[in-house]
C-alpha cells in the first residue's frame, strides 16, 4: 500500500499537461521512497489492474514491428502473463536465486522487454549488452560481471560457447531461437509450457536492480549500479517532465538495447506513465525507415541521437515523409548542434528537446514540455538532482563562469543516482568532490539558469592559455555548407602548445572540391561565426568519424593519434 500511494501520488495526479511553470513544477515535486519497492508490481501489474478496470485507454503496452509486416501488441495483461512465464523459467530451468546476475544480448525482440521484467520479477540483476560484441567482449563482460546466466540468440551463442569454461560463475545459458542447441535451455520451447503463476519477489527499494555498461566512449565501458528505487522511481522524471508521456501516447525510442538509454526510454519511464512502448526491429540505422515509420505508426512521442536526426535531416527523401501523430521529440547522449534543430523544425514544426543525463543517472538537465527553449542550452536542472556548477574545490561557481557539472550528494545521496561502479571503488571514489558527484562533464549555467554544455572534462582544448570545448566548434563547422560532421580535438603544437584540429566528413557535393581552397573557406567561416581564436589551425577531410555503437563520437580516439603521430 506505501508503494501505492507513491505510485497514485507521484506519477498520475501530476500529468504532464498540468506542467506549464518550472519553479513550480521543482517545488511540488517529491518522490515518496517506499521501502520496498518492485516496478514489474507496484507500476506494470498496477496498470494491468487499471486496464481490467476500464481505466486505461485500449493503446497497447508494448507495440513491435520487425519492418516486414512482422507485428506484435501486447496490452500490460499479457506482457504480465508472459513474463511470469518467462520469470519461472529463470527460476526454474536457469536455477537462478534473487540477487543473481543475468547477462542479456539481445537485440530488439520481445523477449528483450520480457527478460527485463521477468529480472524484477524474481530480483536477478539485470545487465543488458549490446549484441554488436565480439567473442572477447563478451568474455570480459561475463568475467567481470560474474554473471551465473546468459540470455541471447543464435547469432551471438557460438561466441558464448567459445569462451564459457573460462566463466567460472557462468551455470546456465537461455537461448531465444526457433531451433534447438546443445548445453542451452530453449525460451521459446519453455514459454509453451511454463506457468503464468508467479508471485513477484519484495524487493527492497535499495536493492541491486541493474548494472548497466556505459557507452565507452572515453574508454572501456564502466559497470554502473542502479537500484529498484533508482530507475524504477527515478525515471519518472523523464517520462513526466521531460517526454510529456501519458497513457495515451505512443513512445519510440531508437536506442541499442545495450545501454541505459533504452532502460530510460524504452521500459521505465514510458511504463511509469502508462503510455506504450513502441519498437521497430532495425538491426541497423537506416534513414528512410525511421522516416517511413515514424509516417505510418501513430508515434505521438520520437527519442533518437543527435547523430541520427543529423542524418534524419540530411536524407534528401526527408520531405516525402508526414509524421501525423507526432507531437513531441527528444534527444539525449551527445549535445545537438542547433542547426539541425532548426532543420528538424523547419521540416516537422517541432522543436527538438534535449535532455542530459549519463548512464549513471537519470535525467540531469532536461528542456521540459511547456519550458522556453534556448537553441544549444540543455536546459534547466531536473526536479530529481541539485545541479551545481563546481571549481576544482568543490566549491558553487556564480552563473557565467565556466566549471565541472556535479551533483548534491550530501547529505543525502539522491534517487537516480547510480550507487558505484561495480568492483571499481578507485573509480567511484574519483567521482566525488566534497559534497558533490562529478559528472566528468564541463559547462556553466546562465543568469536564467540554463545550463550550457561545453565538453566532456577530457575533450577540453588549452590552446594559448583558452579553454575551448569542441562542440561550440563543430557547431559552427556545420553551418557550413559542405560539412556533414566533424570532430574537434587538440593537437600538437610547438608554439601554443595545444591547437585546435578540425577532422571533417564532407557532404558529397563537396567531395571533388580543391581541398586547400575549402579548408579556407571553412576556416574564415569558423572566425566569422564564433569567437576567432577558436577556429581551427588545422584541418584534415576524413571519410567518416569513429563512433560508439551508439553513435557518440569519439574524440579521443582521433586526439590519441594526433599526439603519437606528431
Ligand atoms: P563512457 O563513460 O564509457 O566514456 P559515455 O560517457 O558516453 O561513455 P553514457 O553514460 O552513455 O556514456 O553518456 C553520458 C555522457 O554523454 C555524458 O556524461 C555527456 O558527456 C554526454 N551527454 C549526454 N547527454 C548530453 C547532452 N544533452 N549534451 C551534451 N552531452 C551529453
Ligand atoms: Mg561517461
Amino acid at each position: 500500500p506505501g508503494s501505492m500511494r507513491a505510485l497514485h501520488k507521484d506519477y498520475r495526479t501530476v500529468t504532464p499537461q498540468n506542467f506549464s511553470n518550472y519553479e513550480s513544477m521543482k517545488q511540488d515535486f517529491k518522490l515518496e521512497i517506499p521501502e520496498y519497492f518492485n516496478f514489474a508490481k507496484d507500476v506494470l501489474d498496477q496498470w494491468t489492474n487499471m486496464e481490467k478496470a476500464g481505466k486505461r485507454p485500449s493503446n497497447p503496452a508494448f507495440w513491435w514491428i520487425n519492418g516486414n509486416g512482422g507485428e506484435v501488441r501486447w496490452s500490460f495483461e499479457e506482457l504480465g502473463s508472459l513474463s511470469k512465464k518467462f520469470a519461472n523459467i529463470l527460476t526454474e530451468a536457469c536455477g537462478l536465486q534473487r540477487g543473481d546476475r543475468v547477462i542479456v544480448l539481445l537485440p530488439r525482440i520481445p523477449e528483450w522487454w520480457l527478460a527485463n521484467i521477468a529480472c524484477l520479477r524474481t530480483g536477478t540483476v539485470l545487465i543488458p549488452g549490446t549484441t554488436q560484441m565480439t567473442q572477447k567482449d563478451i568474455l570480459y563482460r561475463l568475467q567481470s560481471s560474474k554473471a551465473k546466466c546468459i540470455i541471447t540468440n543464435e547469432v551471438l551463442a557460438p561466441a558464448v560457447d567459445a569462451v564459457a569454461s573460462k566463466c567460472e560463475n557462468l551455470h546456465s545459458k537461455l537461448i531465444v531461437s526457433q531451433s534447438p542447441r546443445e548445453g542451452w535451455e530453449n525460451l521459446k520451447e519453455m514459454m509453451k509450457h511454463a506457468s503464468d503463476n508467479h508471485t513477484c519477489v519484495k524487493t527492497k527499494h535499495n536493492e541491486m536492480m541493474a548494472i548497466f555498461f556505459t557507452s565507452g566512449t572515453s574508454g572501456y565501458p564502466k559497470m554502473t549500479g542502479h537500484t529498484h528505487s533508482s530507475f524504477g522511481l527515478g525515471l519518472s522524471i523523464n517520462g513526466r517532465f521531460w517526454l510529456d508521456l501519458t497513457p495515451l501516447d505512443v513512445m519510440w525510442n531508437t536506442s541499442d538495447t545495450g545501454w541505459a538509454k533504452s532502460a530510460w526510454s524504452s521500459v521505465y519511464s514510458p511504463w511509469i506513465q502508462g503510455a506504450c512502448v513502441f519498437v521497430h526491429y532495425l538491426p541497423r540505422f537506416e534513414p528512410t525507415s525511421i522516416l517511413q515509420t515514424l509516417s505510418k505508426f501513430p508515434i505521438t512521442v520520437f527519442c533518437s541521437a543527435p547523430t541520427a536526426y543529423r542524418m534524419l535531416v540530411q536524407n534528401d527523401k526527408a520531405r516525402n515523409y508526414k509524421f501525423k501523430s507526432l507531437k513531441h521529440c527528444v534527444t539525449a547522449g551527445e549535445p545537438i548542434n542547433p542547426e539541425v534543430t532548426e532543420q528538424w523544425r523547419n521540416r516537422t514544426g517541432l522543436d527538438i528537446y534535449e535532455g542530459y543525463g549519463q548512464t549513471e543517472t537519470v535525467l540531469i538537465c532536461g528542456n521540459f514540455k511547456g519550458m522556453k527553449i534556448k537553441p544549444g542550452s540543455m536546459g534547466k536542472p531536473s526536479p530529481a538532482f541539485d545541479v551545481k556548477i563546481l571549481d576544482v574545490n568543490g566549491n558553487v561557481l556564480p552563473p557565467g563562469k565556466e566549471g565541472d557539472i556535479g551533483i548534491r550528494v550530501q547529505p543525502n545521496r539522491p534517487v537516480g543516482l547510480f550507487t558505484h561502479y561495480i568492483d571499481n571503488p578507485t573509480k567511484t571514489a574519483s567521482t566525488l568532490r566534497g559534497s558533490f558527484y562529478i559528472t566528468g562533464d564541463r559547462g556553466y549555467m546562465d543568469e536564467d539558469g540554463y545550463f550550457w554544455f561545453v565538453s566532456r572534462a577530457d575533450d577540453i582544448i588549452l590552446s594559448s592559455g583558452y579553454r575551448i570545448g569542441p562542440f561550440e566548434v563543430e557547431s559552427a563547422l556545420i553551418e557550413h555548407p559542405a560539412v556533414a560532421e566533424s570532430a574537434v580535438v587538440s593537437s600538437p603544437d610547438p608554439i601554443r602548445g595545444e591547437v585546435v584540429k578540425a577532422f571533417i566528413v564532407l557532404n558529397p557535393d563537396y567531395k571533388s572540391h580543391d581541398k586547400e581552397q575549402l579548408k579556407k573557406e571553412i576556416q574564415e567561416h569558423v572566425k566569422r561565426n564564433t569567437a576567432p581564436y577558436k577556429y581551427p589551425r588545422k584541418v584534415e577531410f576524413i571519410q567518416e568519424l569513429p563512433k560508439t555503437i551508439s553513435g557518440k563520437i569519439k574524440r579521443n580516439e582521433l586526439r590519441k593519434k594526433e599526439w603519437e603521430t606528431t
